[in-house]
């Protein structure tokens, strides 16, 4: 059997190098892609369910390689996490995003998604501060999104920045709401001001009974705390009008429109179209 054992770990090796060196690959690569300028912003529009108009963006990284084609941020979001390069990456994002924003005639506000290792560092508020004061962004406009398991490192200096960075006049919103840990204890020790209920959630949500139920729960939950729900992902005009009869606040998803380069949105932002 410890033979059996060690030649099916011989058999898997080889694999297994793989995989790590085409993560290290990956990473030395990342580390030089912000100064080739492999990395772009995409914004996805956010609807006001009961006026349909556009509230504002998300906005979303992606990354071009010159081999590779376009990497996941799903794969590559969290190399920069584990090796500390999302610090860097992470600011050129919101630096960028607070930019562009700023230069809309329409004053939509603008979704930055931000990192536990940002939200921990010590000088995120001083650098939230510094953005919205070089790019003129007023602060109202801005809204970082936090997903759970982003919260649960260091959980004082979290809380305490998300509080500054608030006190600055910057929205906070939970992200992926309802698939990490401990979600209702967050709802409760974080200052939010709104819940993006997780897409898997709202998939087929008018064709599935548990599906349904649970959304209608987060719904309650956001009407007894006051917060806002935003339903992420939404496909489909069956998804919407579930919504819609359920109250639900406001909606993200490919039936709206998808992550895109800002131009495509140029009517949107300059005032001139609704959706
Ligand atoms: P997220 O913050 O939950 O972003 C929503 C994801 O859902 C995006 O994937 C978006 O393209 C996708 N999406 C939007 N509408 C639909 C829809 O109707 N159907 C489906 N199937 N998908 C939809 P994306 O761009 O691949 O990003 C994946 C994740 O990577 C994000 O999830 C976020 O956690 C992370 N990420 C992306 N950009 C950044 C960034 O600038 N900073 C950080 N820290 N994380 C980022
Ligand atoms: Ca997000
Ligand atoms: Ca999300
Ligand atoms: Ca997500």
């Amino acid at each position: 059997a410890k033979e059996e054992g060690r030649g099916s770990y011989r058999l898997f090796e080889p694999q297994m190098g793989a995989q790590v060196r085409d993560r290290r690959l990956l990473e030395h690569d990342l580390r030089l892609a912000l100064a080739r300028d492999q990395l772009a912003l995409v914004y996805q529009p956010q609807v006001d369910i009961e006026t349909a108009e556009v509230t504002g963006f998300e906005v979303l990284l992606r990354w071009t390689h010159p081999e590779r084609g376009a990497v996941p941020p799903a794969k590559f979001i969290p190399i920069a996490e584990e090796t500390g390069l999302i610090m860097q990456l992470g600011e050129w994002v919101m630096r960028s995003a607070c930019k562009e924003a700023a230069s809309w005639s329409n004053p939509l506000s603008v979704a930055v998604n931000v990192s536990a290792v940002q939200l921990h560092a010590t000088h995120f508020v001083d650098f939230v501060r510094d953005v919205l004061r070089t790019t003129g962004l007023a602060p109202a406009r801005l809204e970082i999104e936090i997903t759970e398991t982003a919260m649960i490192r260091n959980i004082n200096r979290a809380i305490s920045n998300l509080r500054q960075v608030k006190a600055l006049g910057v929205k906070v919103a939970m992200d992926d709401f309802g698939t990490g840990y401990s979600s209702l204890s967050n709802l409760r020790a974080f200052p939010f001001d709104r819940i993006k209920v997780d897409q898997s959630f709202i998939r087929a949500v008018h064709d599935n009974d548990q599906s349904a139920a649970i959304v209608r729960a987060v719904l309650g939950l956001g009407k007894g705390l006051n917060l806002p729900i935003l339903a992420e992902g939404v496909e489909r005009p069956e998804e919407l009008e579930f919504l819609r009869n359920e109250i639900c606040h406001s909606a993200q998803g490919y039936w709206f429109g998808r992550p895109q380069h800002i131009g495509v949105y140029a009517d949107v932002i300059s005032g001139r179209r609704r959706t």
